[in-house]
């Protein structure tokens, strides 16, 4: 998949250091006006993953993620 960033960190389950994946859990839906699309870009959630044993590890801040682009 292109555009999909990863982090390499330690996994707190499995121990592993390895690329977590970025990924990204919009709410609500995604149909509306284009004021209600603007909130619902807000309200986004941002997860690691880790790809060795799958563990959901943590929630981002868009602000987390907007700073990994710049790396
Ligand atoms: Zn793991």
């Amino acid at each position: 998949m292109s555009g999909t960033k990863t982090v390499s960190k330690k996994c707190v389950s499995c121990k592993n250091t390895s690329e977590h994946v970025v990924w990204k859990e919009p709410h609500g839906p995604q149909i509306g006006t284009i004021f209600s699309r603007t909130k619902m870009l807000g309200m986004k959630k941002y997860y690691l993953i880790c790809p060795v044993c799958s563990t959901v590890e943590r929630e981002l801040t868009r602000e987390q993620v907007d700073a990994m682009k710049n790396n």
